[in-house]
Order: structure tokens, then C-alpha cells, then sequence
């Protein structure tokens, strides 16, 4: 069976998880994003017979391939950049974690409108400035909830971001409590439904739960190394 340690090493990493979010005393809710990409249709089976729901992918033309396997419903996130011209593409994600400019959010809203439909989105945030990363910066963010305000095809639902690789517990713990301050800030904005915080990945979850992640996107640790 593929991925037959997935349940134990689950147990461990939901363990993890309440440890860090007792320390961190935020109080909310965690909840793992189990992150596929790479693997076949196989490992979203696997994440649904552990009890898991969330599956994120961050490519479209790869997670549509896996959608059209599985027939079990999964709610799916797609968290990797989205081309414009892929987000008729993307209408079957249940929260697009990465909208990064105004002309993606733009794009996106009016395609739901255009199908009568309001799509769940997070906004994607760089709190270092990493030139290899999308998102707005912190500096950013405000000016952006005026733009985003008016778009009725569009729920805005928090924020995320990726931390740089390899960074230290302190930035780290900077740029996971920077994405809170963001969707704080999305918050006074008006934005009441922008609950979620989705920060953490294998190498970084504890910390990112520590500073309120409400989203966790686990690969590795879910499903050894990729290949
Ligand atoms: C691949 C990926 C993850 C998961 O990475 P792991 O280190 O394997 O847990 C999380 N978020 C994004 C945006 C990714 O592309």
C-alpha cells in the first residue's frame, strides 16, 4: 500500500501541532492542508482514508489530472502562483491561497461574477521581500483592501505566505507574525471573514502554528521526501 505510514505520521504531526498552538496561545483552530503535488492521484486517496480533507496542490494542469481520478469529494487549495490565463482553470479550488497582485484578484473575481459564483481567496503576502516570491508587501496590504473592496466576485478569507528556506527561528517567527499583522490589517479593513492564516510547511509548521497559523500545508512530513 503507498503511504501506509501517512496515519502515524500524522498522529505525531497533529501532536506537534497541539503542543505548538498550547505555547503559542492564539487559540485557534489548525487545520492540515495535505500537499500533494508531485504525487499521483494515490496520495490524495491516502490523505482522504486518514481522515484528512484538505488537499493543495500548487500547479493547475496537475491538480486538474488528480480531480478527474478522484471521485470522493476533497475540498482543494491551490497554492502555488496562478497565470491569468489559467483561472477559468482554477474554478474548482476551494480557496485559492495566491492571489499576489491586483490584476490576478481582478481577473478572478470578474470570472466568478461572470458565472455568478464569489470565489474564496486568500491574499498572498512577502513579508521579507523575497525578489523570488509573489505577494504584497506589508507595506502593501492596506492600499490593496481599498482595491479589493469592491470586488463582489471575490471572499477574501486571510492571507499566506511562504517563508524563505532555510531561515532562522527568528526570521521565521518574523515573517509568520508579519502575515498575522497583514490579515489584521484585512480585518480593520473590513474583511470580517478573514480568519485564516496560511503559513507553515514541513520544515517550519511548529513555528507558524506558535504565531496563529490556522493553515498548515504539509507535504514532506506527510509523504517523505519528493522525487
Ligand atoms: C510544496 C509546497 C508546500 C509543502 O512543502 P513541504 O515542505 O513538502 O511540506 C507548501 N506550500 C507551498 C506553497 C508549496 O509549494
Amino acid at each position: 500500500m503507498p503511504f501506509q505510514d501517512l496515519p502515524d505520521r500524522l498522529v505525531e504531526v497533529r501532536q506537534r501541532i497541539d503542543r505548538a498552538a498550547a505555547r503559542g496561545g492564539h487559540g485557534q483552530a489548525v487545520r492540515i492542508i495535505a500537499v500533494t503535488k508531485t504525487h499521483g492521484p494515490d496520495a490524495v486517496e491516502a490523505a482522504l482514508n486518514a481522515g484528512l480533507q484538505d488537499v493543495g496542490e500548487n500547479r493547475v494542469q496537475e491538480a486538474l489530472g488528480k480531480m478527474a481520478a478522484v471521485s470522493s469529494p476533497v475540498r482543494w487549495h491551490l497554492i502555488g502562483h496562478l497565470q491569468r490565463n489559467k483561472v477559468k482553470s482554477a474554478e474548482g479550488f476551494s480557496l485559492i491561497h495566491s492571489i499576489d497582485s491586483l490584476r490576478l484578484a481582478e481577473t478572478v473575481n470578474a470570472h466568478a461574477l461572470s458565472r455568478g459564483a464569489v470565489q474564496p481567496v486568500l491574499v498572498q503576502v512577502n513579508i521579507v521581500g523575497e525578489e523570488s516570491k509573489g505577494g504584497f508587501s506589508p507595506a502593501e496590504v492596506s492600499a490593496a483592501a481599498d482595491q479589493l473592496q469592491g470586488m463582489r466576485g471575490i471572499d477574501v478569507q486571510g492571507v499566506m505566505t511562504m517563508a524563505p528556506y532555510d531561515a532562522s527561528p527568528d526570521i521565521l517567527r518574523r515573517v509568520f507574525s508579519g502575515c498575522r499583522s497583514a490579515r489584521d490589517e484585512l480585518q480593520r479593513h473590513g474583511f470580517s471573514n478573514a480568519r485564516e492564516l496560511s503559513m507553515g510547511m514541513s520544515g517550519d509548521y511548529e513555528i507558524a502554528v506558535e504565531e496563529g497559523a490556522t493553515l498548515v500545508r504539509l507535504g514532506t512530513v506527510l509523504f517523505g521526501e519528493r522525487t
